[in-house]
């Protein structure tokens, strides 16, 4: 249960001065639904309201604090002229100018004869120091309410700033003080101060110095958020491991079955994969297992030889996907290969109803089903198996944790291997898995063969063309993805017709245009004709089917590729290469680079790894636009940015191991602060497999 100390920063954001429940749901958008969102809510620049000079000292264009008589009102002689407040000290003269202003109330906070205190930019016009519209004014006595130095925060539209930072300032008072879940000793030798500090401070910044990722306020707030990132990780997995394991070891006739059945040699990392699975399942302990691959480097079958390894034991196993499609595909795909082993296979989703589905559940019960492939459907409760040694759950980074847990309740001592796709930079991997065991699929997928990569400025766009109707005269066929204009499709779309209009101008009518906002049939219908050769050129936008196979296709031409990520040009690489002739991606790019832009294209013209890539993309990128973080799975950090943190993460790594070594029930007094540091980085999950204390 959370910490009692810990509630009011769990309250509602609406319980916060100034935000009604319109503004709150806007807080809530930006931030998230708790006080303790707004706390992470750090600033991102300052103000310094400290300069209080002379009127006549004042320089231009600079925010500067004053204190002034109010001289006089000048309302205006039409409603396109400002309204002005002529104000002075003894060395000259300052107008506050207001646009669209409402005078009465104007004339109530600024009475004429007063003596006021105003702050805001700044600048001279015409012999005259101007401030337009001040970002505040207050009576002299009241002067202490102007911030001297003023954090500015990430806005969203329709919230003022004065409110969210009225928010948040009632969020930071209010912060309780915790005990220190931090290891004394690190915590000196790093000159760390405690997170009640480091949070008040890290919200009052001193100057644009304090909002650096290597202040130590900041530093320290970051440690925080990933030793609960990592400890949470390894509790889950101490978890998995307590539960008591099972050696399991079948004597490999199904297997043998299997491999004969196939028409290919295994690769040496699958080869290598297997035996680090074969050898975890063989031990006494559960095994908690990524294999990593990329998309067709070769992961079903791996999946398939550790299920039937769990299979011939006389157990059951069950391999889940994230989609129905993907369920549907492996257990298609996986079908010949078990009918070759005699063994039966059977597929759960969610839409099976009725009697089919009870057929399935009761040959589950009952062990005649061995093998099970499915959804989340695999979760429900009425599934239950007989004796289920293997989950094998392909990612794709849709699961979490959570669901782990939940699948490897399914059975007795339940051995887990996820897989994933996309090849994850080492760092993040550790992030979303902690100290999992991982392998690797490293071999060019199946089939692939190496494409020639060059990049070329986008003013040289009529070569290109020509070079590409020479080949395509020679029977090549050639992708052509339009750029990303913006977040908008219409935008997209637009690029993508002219390009089409343009293309068809040079090559006639044997180009075809799909993108995104095309109907289903209708895509299908012009992806077909590509296919079939009926079409030389397809022209898209960014998505062209994940699931295409063109082998004849042995160009790829990426417009603006300096506007991709790494990632999706590593993917959109992979469409070519796929036949029997050699491939080129020509990557077209607008002249003026930026340095990092310049590097990024350089990485993906030198290599076709896609570790490599992962790893050189987080370098130049930073983990958030890497990731696109929210559809990939992994999780997000509000706090740490692993770009500049990253050596963090490996130490947060190992204090969580030896936290967990020393201490796993976490009853020692600095295990009961770690307790309240899970739940303070709602990491309730992990904090519940711990007994109580
Ligand atoms: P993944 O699941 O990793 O995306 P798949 O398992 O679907 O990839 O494999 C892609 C294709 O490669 C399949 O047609 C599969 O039969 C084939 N394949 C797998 N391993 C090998 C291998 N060692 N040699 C040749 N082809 C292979
Ligand atoms: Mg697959």
């Amino acid at each position: 249960m959370r910490p009692a100390v810990l509630f009011p920063l769990f309250r509602p954001l609406s319980s916060l001065p100034g935000l009604g429940p319109k503004l709150a749901k806007l807080a809530e958008k930006l931030a998230g639904p708790h006080v303790v969102d707004l706390l992470w809510h750090l600033p991102s620049g300052v103000i310094d309201r400290r300069f209080s000079p002379k009127i006549a000292e004042a320089p231009n264009d600079r925010v500067a604090t004053l204190t002034v008589r109010v001289d006089g009102h000048v309302p205006p002689i039409n409603p396109r002229h400002p309204y002005k407040v002529r104000c002075t000290d003894e060395t000259g003269v300052l107008e506050l100018v207001y646009f669209h202003a409402r005078g009465e109330w104007l004339q109530k906070q600024l009475p004429v004869g007063t003596t006021v205190v105003v702050s805001g930019r700044v600048e001279w016009f015409h012999e005259t120091l101007q401030m337009p519209h001040p970002d505040a004014v207050t009576t002299v006595d009241a002067r202490d309410e102007i911030e001297p130095v003023e954090p500015v925060y990430p806005m969203t539209a329709g919230l003022p700033a004065k409110t969210l930072r009225k928010a948040i300032r009632a969020a930071v008072s209010d912060v309780p003080e915790l005990p220190e879940w931090q290891d004394a000793a690190w915590l000196a030798r790093q000159g760390w101060p405690t997170w009640h500090d480091a949070i008040r401070r890290a919200h009052h910044p001193d100057d644009e110095a304090d909002l650096a990722a290597t202040n130590a306020n900041r530093k320290r707030l970051a440690f925080d958020e990933l030793l609960a990132n990592q400890l949470a990780l390894a509790l889950v997995r101490l978890h998995q491991r307590s539960l008591a394991g099972r050696a399991v070891a079948g004597d490999g006739t199904l297997r043998a079955k299997v491999t004969a059945a196939l028409p290919f040699q295994l690769t040496p990392s699958q080869r290598t994969s297997l035996a680090e699975i074969y050898e975890d399942m063989a031990a006494e302990r559960r095994m908690l297992r990524l294999l990593q691959g990329d998309v067709g480097s070769g992961k079903t079958v791996v999946a398939l030889l550790a299920m039937l390894n769990a299979v011939e034991a006389g157990k059951q196993a069950a391999l889940m996907a994230p989609t129905e499609i993907l369920a549907r595909q492996h257990a298609e795909s996986l079908a010949p290969l078990c009918d070759a082993a005699g063994v039966p296979l059977a597929l759960l989703t969610g839409r099976d109803k009725g009697k089919a589905r009870q057929m399935v559940l009761d040959r589950l019960a009952s062990g005649e089903l061995p093998l099970l492939v499915g959804t989340h459907a695999l979760f429900q409760e009425d599934v239950a198996f007989k004796d289920l040694a293997l989950a094998v759950i392909d990612e794709q980074h849709r699961f979490g944790v959570h669901q782990r847990l939940q699948l490897s309740a399914k059975g007795r001592a339940v051995d887990v291997l996820v897989m994933t796709a996309t090849p994850i930079p080492r760092t993040l991997t550790l992030t979303a898995y902690g100290d999992m065991d991982v392998s690797r699929l490293t071999e060019k997928p199946a089939g692939r063969k190496p494409v020639q990569t060059v990049t070329v400025a986008l003013d040289r766009l009529e070569e290109v063309a020509a070079g590409i109707r020479r080949k395509v005269a020679e029977g090549a066929r050639a992708y052509w993805v339009c750029p990303l204009v913006d977040e908008s499709e219409q935008l997209d779309l637009a690029a993508a017709t002219e390009r089409h209009a343009f293309l068809r101008a040079t090559f006639g009518d044997r180009v075809g245009l799909v993108h995104g906002k095309m109907r289903g049939p209708d895509k299908d219908a012009v992806m077909t004709a590509f296919a079939e050769g009926r079409l030389d050129v397809l022209v898209a936008t960014t998505v062209i089917e994940v699931g295409v196979n063109v082998p004849e296709a042995t160009v790829m031409v990426v417009e603006h590729a300096e506007r991709f990520g790494l990632a999706q040009l590593h993917q959109l690489r992979g469409r070519v290469g796929r036949g029997d002739k050699p491939s080129t991606c020509l990557l077209l790019f607008d002249p003026h680079l930026t340095e990092t832009a310049r590097a990024r294209l350089k990485t993906i013209r030198d290599t076709e790894d896609g570790f490599v890539i992962a790893e050189e993309d987080l370098r130049l990128r930073g983990a958030g636009e890497v990731l696109g973080t929210r559809q990939s799975g992994l999780p997000e950090f509000r706090l740490a940015d692993l770009a500049v943190h990253g050596d963090l993460l490996a130490v947060a790594r190992d204090d969580a191991r030896l936290i967990v070594d020393r201490d796993p029930d976490l009853a020692t007094p600095r295990g009961q602060a770690l307790r309240t540091l899970l739940y303070l980085f709602e990491r309730d999950a992990a904090a519940k497999t711990l007994r109580s204390g």
